[in-house]
């Protein structure tokens, strides 16, 4: 009887898994494995909100395989050490995995396939989360992208008309003694703080499925308005689902074109402006391909003779509580900290305050979202920091620093979302808020803190430091 493994990793779905379905189609037998190995040699470990995201979508996946009479099976310990003992408990002669594009993870995984092709395994690896892998798209001179826009034009020319696969289903799923329990990887956190991840999200397949119907019922056909609005759901909330692999982006795109065609055309959603978020995700993964030491580096490296502040415990700390007495800053801060996720208007002017007017490294910032978000996705994140701080691959220019008052009026007009998050001034006219500065007594008075700089006087000291950089 032919046996196969397949190692689940940033694909922790059964649908659309390319992995999966070709171990099923030529396999009696299937052993689903996954080897949580945290001594793998990245310095990018999951944050504490990964790990709680992860600790839940394990255990969705497993209920979906054992709703089939499998498992996954759990193991934890270096890679290849683990996948010896399971080919021999297993009998397995091929294993079959999803590829990824993180730095650490291309060196792991090339390691680990030339060591089991000398023990005679056939390793199998297979397309996974990415429309297009980041290898397959170059410009005409034959370099990586820097800039978007040539970059989402030759890859949305190249979309295909998705094709998902649907799950298969093992002819066995091969389960053996040894499988631990999903809690015994401790990602749960020991101090219980995790009350706003768990009423906020369904981690897993199903989960995903879910969000993505409720967004093509309704914010998808108002979404290049609506996404700049944080106090609406107006965009998918996908983004930790689509970092763990519960779904894919051709799956997305064909909910959302077979929902559009359904729907009359004078209703008809664009998609187009959605799909383009999509491909900035796909930007961000092929530069993290291309230049795996940004998320150390600056992309630019003009900026490594820009002058930062000296690093500041204090300030940070303030930032990440959201003590800063900004109040958008401040309602994003506490958002992020309450639910793992911030909206992406907000992560742009929150970042923007942290690098510009507190003038403290990228670094920081970048290392502060890694653990809070359950998102936290490394080339998102690295292109999301880099092209905030102006020293990314086609980034926004330094000397463009989010105003968070003006911002909070223009998209959050009537205050909601800085009421919802900074509950102590959500007595105050929404004016009141978007205009702090004018009335301080009345914000101390509900114990909420006086700025923490003077926006323009720092705005001016970061060009100034802008403007001393060498050309
Ligand atoms: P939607 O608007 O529904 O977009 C759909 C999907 O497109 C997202 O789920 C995401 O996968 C992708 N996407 C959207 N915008 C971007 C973008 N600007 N860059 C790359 N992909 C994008 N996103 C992460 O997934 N992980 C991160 O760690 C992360 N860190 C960020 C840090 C900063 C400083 C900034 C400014 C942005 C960061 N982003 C990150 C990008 C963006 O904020 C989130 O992807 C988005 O807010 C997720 O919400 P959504 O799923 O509702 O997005």
């Amino acid at each position: 009887m032919s046996t196969a493994l397949v190692l689940f990793r940033q694909d922790l779905r059964l649908s659309d898994n390319a992995a999966l379905t070709a171990a099923c189609l030529a396999h009696e037998r299937v052993l689903p494995v996954y080897i949580h190995a945290p001594s793998e040699h990245s310095p990018w470990q999951p944050g504490a909100a990964s790990r709680w995201w992860l600790h839940h979508s394990l255990q969705a996946l497993r209920g979906q395989l054992g709703a089939q009479g499998g498992d996954l099976h759990l193991i934890a310990g270096a890679p290849l050490d683990c996948l010896r003992d399971l080919i021999r408990a297993s009998g397995a002669t091929e294993i079959h995995w999803n590829r990824r594009c993180e730095p650490a993870a291309i060196a792991g995984d090339t390691v680990l396939k030339a060591a089991l092709r000398e023990d005679g395994i056939a390793v199998h690896s297979h397309a996974g989360g990415l429309w297009s892998e980041p290898w397959t798209l170059a410009t005409d001179a034959g370099q990586p992208y820097r800039v978007f826009t040539p970059y989402w034009r030759k890859l949305r020319a190249r979309l295909p008309d998705p094709a998902p696969l649907p799950a298969p289903r093992a002819r066995e799923w091969l389960r053996l003694p040894g499988s631990l329990p999903t809690a015994a990887l401790g990602l749960l956190p020991a101090i219980r703080w995790d009350a706003g991840l768990q009423a906020s999200w369904t981690p897993g397949e199903a989960g995903a499925q879910e969000l993505l119907e409720i967004f093509a019922d309704d914010a998808v056909s108002d979404y290049a308005k609506g996404r700049d609005l944080p106090a609406r759901h107006g965009t998918s909330r996908l983004s930790p689902h689509l970092h763990f692999g519960e779904i894919t982006p051709a799956q997305i795109q064909r909910t959302l074109q077979d929902r559009a065609a359904r729907s009359g055309s004078r209703q008809r959603p664009d998609l187009e402006p959605y799909l383009r978020e999509l491909g900035w995700r796909e930007f961000a993964h092929h530069l993290l391909y291309h230049f795996p030491h940004t998320p150390e580096a600056n992309f630019n490296p003009r900026f490594d003779a820009f002058r930062w502040a000296e690093t500041d415990a204090l300030s940070l700390e303030r930032w990440q509580r959201g003590r800063t007495g900004i109040p958008l800053v401040d309602a994003g801060m506490r958002e992020l900290w309450h639910t793992g996720w911030m909206h992406n208007r907000v992560r742009m002017v929150a970042a923007s305050f942290l690098t510009k007017n507190l003038r403290q490294h990228w670094r920081h910032g970048a290392s502060w979202f890694w653990d809070t978000l359950v998102d936290a996705d490394l080339a998102n994140n690295t292109l999301g920091w880099q092209w905030v701080a102006g020293c990314g691959a086609d980034a926004a220019p330094y000397f463009r620093v989010f105003n968070p008052y003006l911002q909070a009026a223009r998209f959050d007009p009537d205050a909601a979302y800085l009421k919802r998050w900074l509950p102590e001034l959500a007595s105050l006219p929404a004016k009141a808020l978007h205009e702090a500065w004018r009335h301080p007594a009345a914000l101390a008075a509900k114990g909420y803190p006086a700025p923490m700089v003077d926006l323009g006087a720092s705005r001016d000291a970061a060009l100034a430091a802008w403007g001393a950089m060498p050309a």
